[in-house]
């Protein structure tokens, strides 16, 4: 594998603005925040995105991402923080190593959600009935 820069950001040997770490994650400020206190978590372990981390390992980035979240929101005197995880190019990921965004958000700092659309109820059921059957053949 070639070297990941996550995996060199938790090793230390790229230099990073670390926030917290225990013994499964460690968070870091991002290079380029949205705003001032933009944090990253990853899990300590490389894996690529949601799909390739272990059960384990996303309890305990979620754990480490609650404990975060109100200093975030705190140290960057925010309104609100926004909880984001990217995975895929499509979803606009560009660092193959799994990592939630905590972003403080503001009440007049004028960024746009995702845009929504319309959906029908039969549409609705006909996904939910989709993604029930995926799951029953999972569990
Ligand atoms: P993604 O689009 O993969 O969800 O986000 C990757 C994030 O990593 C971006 O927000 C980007 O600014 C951040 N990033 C990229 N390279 C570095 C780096 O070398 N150091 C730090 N601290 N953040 C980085
Ligand atoms: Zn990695």
């Amino acid at each position: 594998m070639e070297a990941c820069l996550f995996c060199q950001i938790r090793d230390g040997s790229i230099p990073s603005e670390k926030v917290y770490e225990d013994k499964n994650t460690y968070a870091f400020l991002d290079i380029k925040p949205v705003h001032p206190g933009h944090t990253l978590v990853i899990p300590k372990t490389h894996a690529e995105d949601v799909f390739a981390t272990s059960a384990d390992d996303w309890r305990f980035v979620m754990e480490t991402v609650h404990h975060l979240a109100p200093v975030v929101k705190e140290a960057a005197g925010a309104n609100g923080v926004n909880i984001i995880m990217n995975n895929k190019r499509a979803a606009g990921q560009l660092v193959d190593h799994a990592h939630v965004h905590l972003v403080p958000r503001f009440l007049d700092d004028g960024l746009k959600g995702f845009p929504q659309q319309d959906s029908t109820p039969e549409e609705r059921t006909a996904m939910a009935k989709t993604m029930v059957g995926l799951l029953d053949e999972t569990t």
